[in-house]
């Protein structure tokens, strides 16, 4: 009971200040005047209490309410971005930024979690099919995907970055004019090193539209290849398949051997949010949470215990 208590009055904490506030201030209130004020002033506490957790619950829209009937949170997670999103491969256990704020949405609501290990080109289909009821994986916001899945407020910024054989002399961000760059199918960084090259000169950009680029037909000045993955990128850079490997720096952190390294530039900020069905209540239960979590610390906690401050 205390859990869904304090879970309910969490989620409710930016609307409904002046309802919680004021089942505790008249718990605390000094008693009035009038003889024979012990009694009625306890029961009217625990009255005015007990209205208050019932108005709350009743906050708690269908789509949340049927994640704590089914008594588990489905979680759709990276399983090889250190620090945000990461397998053990031995012992199966998540960890990261992402996992710890994945534990906590799940004990607000009093259920148990369980994780999904998803990729850039998977997360959409296994949220819009019902499979997880939210996505924390590296997944940036953008005006694009607002318009069919909801993104709480960010809880982290990362850079899009490239990371090359060091033996192929590539070092800055000009140098990838006229190479081949493999990406992700699903993810921001075709078009973020696009925008990026055009910005900084190195390509032309008369016929870049933001809205309709493709990365599998863009050809000037620099080519993608798609992967489905990301070891399927480094395997693909090692072999020479393609010349450089880019997507956000939190994530080729770990493609990052002894004879590769990033080139100089980073761009196009990434801010990353945990994405919701579209319209669903659950939407706001989330957000709320991740304001309350940013404004009180604990995201940062979460931030540096992970080593990415
Ligand atoms: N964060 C970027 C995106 O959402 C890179 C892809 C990824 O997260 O795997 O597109």
């Amino acid at each position: 009971m205390k859990k869904r208590v304090v879970a309910v009055l969490t989620s409710v904490m930016l609307t409904a200040v002046a309802l919680v506030g004021c089942g505790s201030a008249s718990a605390s209130a000094p008693a009035p005047t009038e003889t024979k004020v012990e009694e009625p002033a306890v029961e009217e506490a625990v009255e005015d209490e007990s209205e208050a957790v019932e108005e709350a619950v009743a906050e708690i829209g269908a789509d949340t309410q049927a994640i704590k009937d089914r008594g588990v949170l489905k979680v759709g997670v990276k399983n090889a971005v250190v620090g945000f999103g990461f397998q053990d491969t031995l012992t199966g256990e998540y960890s990261g930024l992402e996992i710890s704020i994945a534990e906590k949405i799940a004990e607000e609501l009093g259920v148990d979690i369980e994780f999904t290990t998803v990729t850039a080109a998977t997360r959409t289909e296994l949220l819009d099919s019902g499979d997880i009821d939210c996505v924390l994986a590296t997944f940036t916001i953008t005006d694009e995907r607002k318009e069919s899945w909801d993104f709480s407020t960010p809880y982290f910024t990362d850079y899009v970055s490239v990371l090359v054989e060091t033996a192929s002399g590539i070092t800055k961000l000009e140098d990838l004019k006229d190479k081949t760059v493999g990406v992700s199918s699903g993810s921001t960084s075709a078009k973020s090193l696009t925008n990026a090259m055009i910005e900084a000169g190195f390509i032309d950009g008369t016929d870049f539209d933001p809205d309709s680029f493709d990365a599998a037909t863009w050809t000037e000045g620099i080519a993608y290849k798609q992967y489905d993955d990301y070891p399927a990128i480094s395997t693909a850079l090692s072999a020479g398949e393609v010349d450089a490997f880019c997507v956000d720096k939190s994530i080729l952190a770990i493609y990052n051997t002894d004879d590769r390294n990033y080139i100089d530039d980073q761009f196009s900020p990434q801010d990353y949010g945990v994405a919701t069905k579209k319209g669903s209540d659950f939407s706001t239960f989330v957000d709320d949470l991740v304001v309350t979590w940013l404004g009180d610390g604990t995201i940062a906690g979460f931030i540096s215990e992970n080593g990415l401050d």
